[in-house]
C-alpha cells in the first residue's frame, strides 16, 4: 500500500510518516499542494493524507483539484487533517470530495484505523471480485463460488460468514487478527461475543476446506487463508 502524505510541518510530517512506515505502508511525503499535484500527475497512490493548512495552495484546493474528472486520483481515498476549531474546513473538505478527516492533534492508532477503513472501502468498491485460489467472492453480486476445472460451484454463505470471509480475502495472504474480524462482525450484531469469530470460522472451514481453501489459525493472533494441496 502506497500513501501520499501532504504536510508542510516537518515535525508533524515526520511523526506521521514514521508511524505509517512502521505500520507497513510505503509513504511519499511532500510539503506543498503544488508538489502533491505534480506527483499525482505521474504516480498513483492507494490513499492520500492531506493537511488543510499548507502554504500557497491549501489542502482544500488540492482536494478539489485532485478530484477533477479524468485525474487518476479522482477515486483515490483522501483523508484530510484539520485544526481543532475549523469546522468549516472539515465540512468544505468533505464537500470537495475528501472521504474522511482527522482533527489535529490526533493519536496515530486512530489515523491508522481510519486509513484501514478507507482502504477497505475503496478496495471493495474498485474490486468487485475478490479471489483466492479457486475461491471467488463477487462483492457486487453477493455470490461466492469455487472453480474446479470448468465448473463454477456456488457456495452458500450466511451474512456473518460472508463478512468474515470477505475480510480474510481482502487481507490475504496476510493473516487477519481475531480482534479485527470481531470488529467487522460487530457491524451486524452489537451483542456479539468474542467466540463468534471462532463459530463463523469453523462454519467457513466446513464449506471451504472440501474445495482446497483452508482457514489456518495463527496462534494468539487470528486466521489466514491458505491453499491446501490435494
Ligand atoms: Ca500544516
Amino acid at each position: 500500500m502506497r500513501l501520499l502524505l501532504v504536510e508542510d510541518d516537518v515535525m508533524v510530517a515526520s511523526g506521521i510518516k514514521l508511524g505509517l512506515t512502521d505500520a507497513g505502508y510505503a509513504v511519499d511525503w511532500v510539503g506543498s499542494g503544488e508538489r502533491a499535484e505534480e506527483v499525482l500527475r505521474t504516480e498513483s497512490f492507494d490513499a492520500a493524507i492531506i493537511d488543510i493548512g499548507l502554504p500557497a495552495m491549501d489542502g482544500l484546493e488540492l482536494t478539489r483539484r485532485l478530484r477533477r474528472p479524468g485525474m487518476a486520483s479522482s477515486a483515490m481515498p483522501v483523508l484530510i487533517l484539520t485544526a481543532r476549531d475549523a469546522l468549516h474546513d472539515r465540512v468544505q473538505g468533505l464537500d470537495l470530495g475528501a472521504d474522511d478527516y482527522m482533527v489535529k492533534p490526533f493519536e496515530l492508532p486512530e489515523l491508522l484505523a481510519r486509513l484501514r477503513a478507507l482502504l477497505r472501502r475503496s478496495q471493495a468498491a474498485t474490486t468487485a471480485v475478490l479471489s483466492f485460489g479457486p475461491l471467488e467472492l463477487d462483492t457486487a453480486g453477493r455470490r461466492a463460488s469455487v472453480r474446479s476445472g470448468e465448473i463454477d460451484q456456488v457456495i452458500d454463505l450466511g451474512p456473518r460468514e460472508w463478512t468474515v470471509l470477505e475480510y480474510l480475502l481482502i487481507h490475504a495472504p496476510k493473516p487477519a487478527s481475531k480482534d479485527k474480524l470481531l470488529q467487522a462482525l460487530t457491524g451486524w450484531d452489537k451483542e456479539i461475543t468474542p467466540n463468534a469469530v471462532e463459530v463463523y470460522v469453523s462454519r467457513l472451514r466446513g464449506k471451504l476446506e472440501p474445495h482446497g481453501v483452508a482457514l489456518r489459525s495463527i496462534r494468539g493472533f487470528g486466521y489466514r487463508l491458505e491453499l491446501q494441496l490435494p
